[in-house]
């Protein structure tokens, strides 16, 4: 399990390490086809700055080898917002006194009809708070159930689970987990999951292990960036823990994000510190050259602006058109979203855009019944 060989990598010879990095470090890295995660920290360094052009290039150049000009595009769902966490950083933590919303089924076939209208999306992602009790696995694959007439790649982003939960909904269409670990600082970590299931450190770092295998198809990681003043240290682990996973569950597909917090309206949680869009840059373009095979996945989060620069850069799947809140396509429009989003555009805005830069927007790359040629395969049945 991953947890154990975090053990061995220290938080603060990590930072020290990321901190003394010299030019002549970086352009070791930028020199190597194939990178480890000591040249990946030379790549976000501070000492990588003055290369950013270089980087760029590089970035494009691997991602055009790897991705041809597609951008694959997905939406994502919220079937709740009723969750038992108390995540400082966000509106849907349980001491909230919000209205509480579970889809019903007529409900998410109502949501999924209304997203088929906006755009022809095949690649769909669920996304619940944690309710085990009344958002759980039967929940979960009764929707992925419900989805099948209508997406072709199922993934979802929830609470952790067991291996054999995974398996149960991979049984049920489900084709790729998300699990952002929010940060790698094991120290830190309780300070922002005070409450509820989420603060079991442990349990979540070890997600993708469990997906791995349970044979899920792809398995997708993230920090988010704000939490950690020492940003640089939490993608540093993220890059060591997607290299863990690639050498123990090397079928798997992986995809990575950098969710950002922006300063909080309304005396909200206020991030530790604020990426900004050239260090975002900086980072994305490191992340390629470091892994020329990794999804790199930019939300409705970000503007405009930076996702049609960073879609020419590295960046190769978007979400587009995306509602934060439950039922938000169709039957709860007016609900509380868990984060706004920057990119207000339709997905039809994003895909003429795209075009416009020589991007080709892919909405099926996948579909279910791939997988299921495969999975006998992959988990050894
Ligand atoms: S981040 Fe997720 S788990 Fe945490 S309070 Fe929000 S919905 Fe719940």
């Amino acid at each position: 399990m991953f947890s154990e060989e975090l053990q061995d990598i220290s938080w603060e010879e990590t930072s020290k390490r990321i901190a003394s990095m010299t030019d002549a470090d970086v352009c070791r890295a930028l020199s190597k086809r194939h990178c480890t995660v000591n040249d990946f920290m030379a790549l976000i360094s501070p000492a990588a700055i003055p290369h950013l052009e270089t980087m760029a290039r590089l970035s494009r150049q691997y991602t055009e080898e790897r991705f041809g000009r597609t951008i694959s595009m997905f939406i994502p769902l919220y079937l709740t917002n009723s969750c038992g966490n108390s995540c400082v950083y966000c509106g849907f933590h349980v001491s909230n006194p919000m209205p509480r919303t579970i889809l019903t089924e007529k409900e998410i076939v109502e949501e999924y009809k209304a997203i088929k209208r906006l755009a022809p999306f095949e690649n769909l992602l669920l996304v619940t708070g944690e309710n085990p009790a009344k958002a759980g696995v039967p929940y979960l694959a009764r929707a992925l159930d419900l989805a099948k007439p209508y997406f072709s790649n199922l993934k979802i982003e929830v609470m952790p689970l067991k291996a054999e939960e995974y398996r149960e909904l991979t049984r049920h269409g489900l084709n790729g987990v998300i699990c952002f670990q929010e940060t790698y600082n094991r120290a830190h970590y309780n300070l922002y999951h005070p409450r509820g299931m989420k603060g079991n450190f442990d349990w979540r770092v070890n997600a993708p292990d469990r997906m791995g295998e349970a044979g899920v198809h792809s398995i997708g990681m993230g920090v988010l960036i704000g939490l950690e003043k020492e940003w640089r240290t939490d993608v540093a682990m993220m890059a060591h823990h997607l290299r863990y996973l690639q050498k123990h569950y090397w079928r798997t597909k992986y995809s990575v994000n950098f969710p950002r917090m922006r300063p909080a309206e309304n005396g909200g949680f206020q991030p530790n510190v604020i990426l900004t869009d050239r260090e975002l840059a900086q980072l994305t373009f490191a992340m390629r050259i470091f892994d020329h095979d990794v999804d790199i996945s930019y939300s409705t989060r970000e503007t405009p602006h930076l996702r049609d620069h960073m879609a020419t850069l590295g960046v190769t799947t978007m979400s587009a058109e995306s509602k934060t809140e439950p039922g938000g396509y169709a039957t709860h429009p007016q609900a509380l979203e868990q984060f706004s989003v920057s990119d207000q555009r339709t997905a039809h805005e994003v895909k003429a855009a795209l075009q416009a830069l020589g991007r080709e927007p892919v909405w099926k790359d996948w579909d279910t019944s791939f997988d299921r040629m495969n999975t006998g395969y992959r988990s050894g049945v």
